[in-house]
């Protein structure tokens, strides 16, 4: 069955191409882009006044199974991120057991083959258990489909074994995916620490304990040429490494979430357990310098850091609250909203955060348009006007600080290897 998505704007940084057309897909891949396409039999889908874009890459998502299956599934995660307008997403070792073998990484790719909406890529663990101390099984994980290595959550803390863990990562060509964060800077935090926090009473989280592992991370990349991604990245200095780091050519990128872009320490609730997560929302002058590295090309990727936890883990005391919020179907419309309608970036550079950004650290094959590459399809509004209410969210979990927001512009439908897995109603 062929799928005829017509007269919409398509967008797709990869080709080169921002025009109104008609895109075919057929058996799976993309077989034209041209005005005016006809396809006998085929199923029309009409895109006038949308944006048609390579299906949206999200490098950084917890579903939590195997292990957590009451926050959430693949199945479950996987249809929250077909809602967000995401086709391909990239899930973090963290499970239970850890994925840091080949038999839980050959789990979650089956799991996922027969579950999942969209396309699931596993992530496997840099040591065993995420414990920092020996290497996990990185060559037997790749070659059951773990697309990078990364202890998220669970920074290695030695630096001898990261240095041993890039030189694994760079002989497998493998991207290291590094959430900087010194534990003993960072113990017992709850929030950023500035002046929320002092006025709060709650223990701060430093920028510095960001920024001393940024710039570790970053010698040790120069050290051993491993490519390393730095995730969700949420300082003021840690941009500005970055940046010098990609200026001495260095394989080094970075990725932001929507919520470090787009809200500050100063905007939370006092103890609102939806506003905690790792990094903690920074200050405006870390917003600023973020969406900054976006303007700038610093940042090249935009990833959710999905984070579901069931209702009960954060309805306790703040200090009790895991870290981590849900972010699949609010980052587009946030992404929108922070950077697009305010003119920060152009739309055609939105969507390379989603699609080539991603692409260039995972390369996964995807995040083009171009004939023979594979159906995966984002189709999104720049203006249509909703609320997001994540009681009706597809993810088993709703902590959200975006809860009963009105955006301007979403996702419409998610078309993933030639078949529409999601559509708006
Ligand atoms: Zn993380």
């Amino acid at each position: 069955m062929a799928l005829l998505i017509k007269n919409g704007r398509v967008v797709d940084p990869a080709s080169q191409t921002d025009r109104v057309a008609d895109v075919l897909a057929s058996e799976g891949k993309i077989t034209g882009v041209a005005p005016n396409l006809s396809a006998p039999g085929a199923e029309i889908f009409d895109a006038t006044g949308l944006i048609v874009a390579p299906g949206f890459i999200d490098m950084h998502v917890h579903l939590r199974e195997p292990g957590f299956e009451h926050a959430e599934t693949i199945e479950s995660g996987s249809r929250a991120a077909a809602a967000g307008g995401f086709t391909s997403i990239c899930c973090m070792p963290n499970t239970k057991p850890v994925n840091d073998s080949a038999t839980v990484t050959s789990y979650i790719v089956e799991r996922a083959r027969r579950m999942a909406a969209v396309n699931v890529f596993p992530i496997g663990a840099i040591t065993k258990g995420s414990q920092g101390e020996e290497l996990a099984a990185i060559g037997a994980m790749k070659t059951a489909g773990a697309v990078a290595i990364s202890d998220d959550g669970r920074p290695v803390m030695n630096s001898r074994v990261m240095r041993r863990a890039m030189e694994f990562a760079r002989s497998y060509n493998l991207p290291v995916i590094d959430h900087c964060e010194d534990l003993n800077l960072s113990a017992g935090g709850d929030m950023h620490e500035g002046l929320a926090s002092v006025r709060w009473g709650l223990r701060g989280i430093p920028s510095a304990s960001e920024d001393v592992m940024v710039a570790r991370d970053l010698v040790l990349a120069q050290l051993t040429g491993a490519r390393c991604h730095i995730a969700h990245i949420s300082t003021r200095n840690a941009v500005t490494m970055v940046e010098f780091a990609r200026r001495q050519k260095l394989p080094v990128t970075c990725e932001a979430t929507p919520h470090h872009f787009s809200l500050a320490d100063e905007h939370m609730p006092p103890y609102d357990g939806n506003y905690k997560m790792k990094p903690p929302l920074r200050s405006l002058c870390d917003v600023t310098a973020v969406v900054e590295g976006i303007t700038a090309g610093t940042v090249t990727a935009i990833a959710t850091d999905h984070a579901p936890h069931a209702g009960s883990e954060k309805m306790q005391e703040f200090e009790r609250c895991p870290f981590g919020i849900i972010g699949l179907e609010t980052a587009l419309a946030l992404a929108l909203e922070a950077l697009v309608h305010c003119g920060k970036i152009t739309l055609n550079h939105l969507v390379e955060l989603f699609t080539t950004g991603p692409e260039s650290v995972m390369r996964l094959g995807r995040g083009t348009l171009a004939p023979g590459a594979p159906a995966d399809v984002t189709i999104f509004s720049t203006e249509r006007v909703w609320t997001y209410d994540v009681n009706r969210s597809n993810s088993r979990s709703s902590n959200s600080p975006f809860h009963g927001r009105t955006f301007r512009g979403g996702p419409v439908a998610t078309v993933v290897n030639g078949e529409i897995v999601w559509q708006r109603q």
